[in-house]
C-alpha cells in the first residue's frame, strides 16, 4: 500500500463511488448515501480499481475494498499496513469478536489486534473495525455487540410475530380494514373483498363506504368519528352496500392507533352479521304480526296503543279507538269453508290497512275482530273514518271458487278520556258500541261517549 492522500480530487469522486458500488455492502445504497460516505469518510486513495477508505483520524483502523475483497489494516505514520485480506462474506454478519491474535508481523509489533463486525442499527449494514484496543475497551465493545445482537434478535422476533399476525389477518374470518389518519383505506383483507366485492384497488385512498357519513344515519357516523378522534374505540353495528348493490350488516370494532401520541391509523375489525340481522328481523316480525293477515297481533297492538296514549297525554292530543267485527262470520265458514273464511279475513284487513294513515295503528285482536287506534283524532273525525271503512269494506269482493263473496262489518267507537292512562276503558266503551251495532242490525257504526 502506498501513502494516504487527503481529500480525493474532484474528478476522483465518481470513480470512487463506482468502486464502492462494486461491493455488495454498498451496492444497495443510493447515490446520495455514497456521496456522503465519500465526503465524510475521509476517503483516502484510489488506484486502478482500488478504493481505500478510512474511518476516523490517522492511526485509526481502515478497511479497503479492492475488487470486491475487504482488506483490514491500520495506518501508521502516513503508511497503510494491510493486515489481512478477507473475503467479505467471512466477516460480515458475524457479531462477535473474531480474532484477537496478531495477524501480521506489523500488527504484532503493535500488540493484539481486535477484529469485529457489528450489524448497525438499521440491521442491514455491517461496520468492520480492526484496531488495537485495551482490554477494558474490548469489554465495552463486546457488550455493545451483545446489545446490538440482542436488538437483532428482538427485531427478528418482532418480524416473526408480525409475519404470524399478517397471516392471521389475511386468513381472518373477520373483515379487517387499516386506514390512515384521515380514515382512508390502506389495507383490506381478503374477507373484506369476499363480503363487499370490493378489492383494495377499488377502495385504496378512500374512506370505506361503511364508515362514511351518509344521509341514512348521519348522527351515527358523526358520533363514530368523534369517538375515534377523541382516541377511543368505537363499537356498533353498521349497514352498507356491496359492490353488487346488495346490503350487508357488520358488527364493528374500530380503534385509533397512536404513533408518538398522535393518531396515525385506524383499524377496523368487522364481523358479518347480515344473516343474524335478517333472523332478528324475521323473529321480530313473527313476534309482532298476525300470521294470517300480516297486521299487528294483539300483543303488539296493545304495546303500540299504550305508546300512543303516552304521546297523546304528553301533548294533550285527542285519540280515538275503533273496534270492528265481521258480521255473521260463522256463516262464511259454515257455508264456504274455513279457507274462504281465511281469505275473507286477509282481504278485509288488507283493504282496511290500505285506507289508513301511517300514524294509525291497526291490529287483529283475535278471530274476526280488529281494532284501530287513531292518534290526533276526536270522536266526530273518528266517526267519519269508521263510516268510510264500513262502506269501503262492504264493497270488498272476496274471490271464491263458486263466485265472489261480500261481507259487512260492525264498528264501535270511543275516545280516550282526559284522565285515562290505559287503553282498556276506551276499548271497553268501543266494544260496547260494537255490541250495540250488532244489536241494532249490524253493518253500522255506534259511538259510546266517555
Ligand atoms: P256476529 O255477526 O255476531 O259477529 O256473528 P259471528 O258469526 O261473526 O259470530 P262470532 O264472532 O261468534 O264468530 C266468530 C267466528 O270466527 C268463530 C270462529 O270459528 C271464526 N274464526 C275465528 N278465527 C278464525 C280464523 O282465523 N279463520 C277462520 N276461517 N275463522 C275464524
Ligand atoms: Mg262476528
Ligand atoms: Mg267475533
Amino acid at each position: 500500500m502506498s501513502e494516504i492522500s487527503s481529500v480525493p480530487a474532484a474528478g476522483q469522486c465518481d470513480a470512487i463511488i463506482e468502486g464502492l458500488k462494486r461491493h455488495y455492502l454498498f451496492a444497495a445504497m443510493g447515490d446520495d448515501a455514497l456521496d456522503r460516505i465519500v465526503a465524510n469518510g475521509r476517503l483516502v486513495r484510489l488506484e486502478d480499481g482500488q478504493v481505500l477508505f478510512r474511518k476516523g483520524d490517522p492511526g485509526d483502523f481502515f478497511y479497503c475494498i479492492i475488487e470486491g475483497r475487504v482488506h483490514i489494516g491500520y495506518e501508521d505514520d502516513g503508511k497503510v499496513h494491510v493486515l489481512n485480506d478477507l473475503a467479505a462474506g467471512s466477516v460480515f454478519g458475524e457479531t462477535a469478536v473474531l480474532d484477537r491474535q496478531p495477524r501480521s508481523a506489523d500488527a504484532s509489533a503493535n500488540g493484539p489486534v481486535l477484529l469485529f463486525a457489528v450489524p448497525r442499527d438499521d440491521f442491514r449494514q455491517v461496520l468492520i473495525a480492526e484496531c488495537q484496543l485495551e482490554d477494558r475497551l474490548v469489554q465495552l465493545l463486546c457488550e455493545r455487540m451483545r446489545w446490538v445482537s440482542d436488538q437483532v434478535e428482538r427485531k427478528n422476533r418482532v418480524e416473526r410475530e408480525l409475519r404470524k399476525l399478517t397471516l392471521a389477518v389475511e386468513h381472518s374470518p373477520a373483515v379487517v380494514i387499516i386506514m390512515d389518519a384521515e380514515g382512508k383505506a390502506e389495507y383490506v383483507n381478503p374477507k373484506f373483498t369476499a363480503v363487499t366485492g370490493w378489492s383494495l384497488d377499488d377502495v385504496a385512498g378512500q374512506v370505506p363506504a361503511i364508515l362514511r357519513i351518509d344521509a341514512t344515519s348521519p348522527d351515527l357516523h358523526t358520533e363514530l368519528w368523534a369517538t375515534l378522534h377523541s382516541g377511543q374505540e368505537w363499537r356498533g353495528d353498521l349497514q352498507s352496500c356491496r359492490k353488487d348493490g346488495g346490503t350487508y350488516w357488520e358488527s364493528c370494532s374500530i380503534s385509533p392507533v397512536f404513533d408518538n401520541g398522535v393518531i396515525s391509523n385506524f383499524v377496523a375489525v368487522m364481523e358479518d352479521i347480515t344473516e343474524r340481522k335478517r333472523l332478528q328481523d324475521e323473529l321480530h316480525r313473527l313476534a309482532t304480526t298476525d300470521f294470517l293477515t300480516g297486521v299487528a297481533n294483539r300483543r303488539h297492538f296493545m304495546e303500540r296503543a299504550q305508546a300512543e296514549i303516552g304521546r297523546a297525554t304528553r301533548f294533550g292530543k285527542a285519540l280515538s279507538i275503533i273496534m270492528m267485527d265481521v258480521d255473521h262470520f260463522k256463516k262464511v265458514n259454515d257455508v264456504h269453508g274455513h279457507a274462504a273464511g281465511d281469505a275473507t279475513l286477509v282481504a278485509l284487513s288488507a283493504a282496511a290497512k290500505a285506507m289508513m294513515r301511517d300514524a294509525d295503528v291497526f291490529g287483529r285482536l283475535g278471530g274476526e275482530e280488529f281494532a284501530v287506534i287513531l292518534p290526533e283524532t276526536d270522536l266526530p273525525a273518528a266517526v267519519l273514518v269508521a263510516e268510510r271503512m264500513r262502506e269501503h269494506l262492504s264493497q270488498v269482493e272476496i274471490p271464491l271458487d263458486e263466485g265472489v263473496l261480500k261481507v259487512t262489518v260492525s264498528l264501535g267507537i270511543a275516545q280516550l278520556g282526559p284522565q285515562e292512562k290505559s287503553i282498556d276503558p276506551a276499548i271497553g266503551r268501543a266494544d260496547a258500541g260494537l255490541y250495540r251495532a250488532k244489536g241494532l242490525g249490524r253493518n253500522r257504526v255506534e259511538v259510546v261517549e266517555g
